[in-house]
Formats: structure tokens, C-alpha cells, sequence
């Protein structure tokens, strides 16, 4: 048994986890404005002027950007959370026009062409609420997929050359949470197209493949700061999801946001560099010493460029960042195990 687990851990290492695979997990600042946008399908407000424009929407089903686009903003204030959508549509002079403000509950607003919003206000994965809209601002609202719930939303679109935009203000007051400086909701954007033979449903978030996948939502912070979202990152990753943490902001934000996260991600490591050489140091083969001894060198070793630019207070760029994240991620999987592993050990041989 003992020969058995020592195998284990020398493997640990060699284990492939594929943290650097895995999807990216979203996360989108959100700004508070003194003056909300005015809800007529406009997106000329000054409001949204303050939020990042997002875009690079994927196929529901895999992780490859579709040929017509969707971009969107979001901003809040007290009474609400505000979206902007923009749609880009080679085909928006086929789009007539229909009567505005019915509610559906039967669903036939996806037939049409939409964009579904959901919403996940307490991050906790499971109590999340749909709002979609068509292009004719006919709503479709339920709370999972509870359609007789209704939200006091209020929604606008516009058919304009190009393409149609949709804007919607989302009250509070239907999620029974207060909009404080860092809080973290989950949510996601999506799109149902309908207008061409080759119908496409689109996604900001990497889900599985149903809309209806709150675990891997994207993420809002209100009011965010780089700290904030540094303190974060075991939250957005909640469910256990490994992939590189993405934020959608200007540059100098992201920049010092990923150095922040980095701080984070390292001290996590260090802790668990710490219980195994503690473990090492109880650990009575001498082989078994020597390989745990030999992971941690290699993983300190792995790590010393991140550190090096943590301690220099040094902006990580997106793609340097996603590098960083992507290593430390797989070897905090792996250190984890084999710290499970040299605990099983130290076990057994006092058995
Ligand atoms: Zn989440």
C-alpha cells in the first residue's frame, strides 16, 4: 500500500488536469451612473459612455465566435440594472416593425428575433431569472423556469440601419437584493436569431450548451474596484470552474485587476507550498521526502516569474494574464492533490 501511494504522488505532477482548457469565466465591472440611461432603444445616452462595450459572442454549443455579433453595456443606479444591446443584422430590412409591450408567457417571443437576458442576483447559482425581449419589446420573463413569475421590467428597441438595439431597465426591487459596491451577480447575455434559414442561438458566457446554465453565467461587480475583483476570484470560480478569469474593462483597470488576482492566486499557492513541505518534513521514506521536496522547488520555480512581476507592482496584459492564471490554476490542482495525497500517507503509515 505504502509503495502504492508513493507512486501517487511522484505521478501528482504528471497528472494532466486541463485547467488551461477550461473555459474562461467572466467578469464584467459595473459602473454606477448619477443619471440612467433613458429606456427608448436609443443607446446614444451619455450613461453608457462609462461602460465597457462587450462583444464576441460564441454558439451556444461551443466555444467559436458566430458571424453576426451582438455587443452590449451595462450600468446601474440605485433603482436599477441597465442593459444595452446592439445586434448587428445583414438583414434588419427584412425586419418589420410589430406592436410593442404584450407580455408572453408561452414563449413566442424566441421565435422571433431576442436577446435573453439571466440574471442570477445572489450568486448562488441556482435562483436566477430569465428576461428576454424581441426586436417589437414584447417581454418574456420567469424566475428559472417558472414563467408565471413577472418582472416590473421596462424595455425598448429600435430597428436601425445595421442591425436592432434593445435597452431594458431591470429594478431591484424584482431581485430582493440591495445594489451595494461589490456585488456580484451572476448573468448572461443571449441571442436568439431567427430571421435566416440557419437558425443561430449565441452566448456571452462559455455554458454548456443550455441558456439555462447558471454555473457558468458570466459575472457583474457593482462598483468595482481592482482589489475588489482581486478578493474575488475563489467567488467567479464558485462550482468548480478552472479556466482563466476574464475582465471587461479598459486596459489600465483590467491590467491592475489581473495583478491583484495574481497577488491572490499566489498567496493561495503558498499556503498549500507550506502544508506540504510541513507534510514533507513529517514524512518518514526518505524517497517519498525527496520527491515532495522536488514538486515544491518546481512549483516555486513555476511561479517565480509571476512573483517577480507581483512584487514589482507590475500590470499584467490580457494575454499574459491568461498565461499566468491558466499555470496557476493547474498547479494549484495538482498541489491540492498532492497534498491529499501526502495527508492519505502520513495516515496509512500510522496504521
Ligand atoms: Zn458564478
Amino acid at each position: 500500500m505504502r509503495t502504492l501511494v508513493a507512486i501517487a504522488i511522484l505521478l501528482a505532477g504528471a497528472t494532466a488536469l486541463h485547467a488551461a482548457e477550461a473555459p474562461p469565466v467572466l467578469v464584467y465591472p459595473c459602473e454606477r451612473v448619477a443619471a440612467p440611461p433613458v429606456v427608448d432603444g436609443r443607446l446614444d445616452d451619455a450613461a453608457w459612455e462609462k461602460a465597457a462595450l462587450v462583444s464576441g459572442f460564441t454558439y451556444h454549443d461551443r466555444r467559436e465566435l458566430v458571424p453576426v455579433q451582438t455587443a452590449f453595456r451595462v450600468v446601474y443606479d440605485a433603482q436599477a440594472l441597465y442593459v444595452g444591446v446592439r445586434c448587428e443584422e445583414p438583414l434588419w430590412q427584412k425586419m418589420v416593425p410589430g406592436a410593442p409591450g404584450m407580455r408572453d408567457t408561452h414563449g413566442a417571443v424566441f421565435g422571433g428575433e431576442a436577446i435573453e437576458l439571466f440574471i442570477d442576483p445572489k450568486h448562488n447559482h441556482s435562483d436566477y431569472y430569465q428576461i428576454a425581449a424581441n426586436s417589437d419589446a414584447t417581454l418574456f420573463d420567469g424566475k428559472g423556469t417558472d414563467s408565471a413569475w413577472n418582472s416590473r421590467a421596462k424595455v425598448a428597441t429600435r430597428i436601425s440601419e445595421g442591425g436592432w438595439s434593445l435597452e431594458i431597465a431591470l429594478p431591484w426591487t424584482d431581485f430582493e437584493v440591495r445594489p451595494e459596491p461589490g456585488l456580484v451577480i451572476g448573468f448572461n447575455v443571449c441571442r436568439d436569431r431567427n430571421i435566416a434559414p440557419d437558425k443561430l442561438w449565441s452566448t456571452w458566457a462559455p455554458i454548456a450548451a443550455n441558456f439555462h446554465d447558471p454555473l457558468r453565467f458570466g459575472h457583474l461587480v457593482l462598483s468595482a474596484t481592482p482589489e475588489m475583483i482581486g478578493r474575488l476570484g475563489d467567488e467567479f470560480r464558485k462550482g468548480g470552474l478552472a479556466g482563466p478569469i476574464r475582465v471587461f474593462a479598459a486596459e489600465g483597470f483590467s491590467g491592475t485587476t489581473y495583478l491583484a488576482l495574481a497577488a491572490r492566486s499566489l498567496e493561495t499557492l503558498e499556503a498549500t507550498l507550506k502544508e506540504l513541505d510541513s507534510l514533507r518534513q513529517q514524512e518518514k521514506s526518505p524517497a517519498v521526502a525527496a520527491a515532495l521536496a522536488k514538486r515544491i522547488a518546481a512549483a516555486r520555480e513555476m511561479t517565480a516569474p509571476i512573483a517577480v512581476k507581483v512584487k514589482g507592482n507590475q500590470a499584467f496584459d490580457a494575454a499574459e494574464w491568461v498565461r499566468a492564471d491558466s499555470q496557476m490554476q493547474q498547479l494549484r490542482l495538482e498541489l491540492e492533490k498532492a497534498v491529499w495525497n501526502a495527508r492519505l500517507e502520513a495516515l496509512l503509515s500510522g496504521i
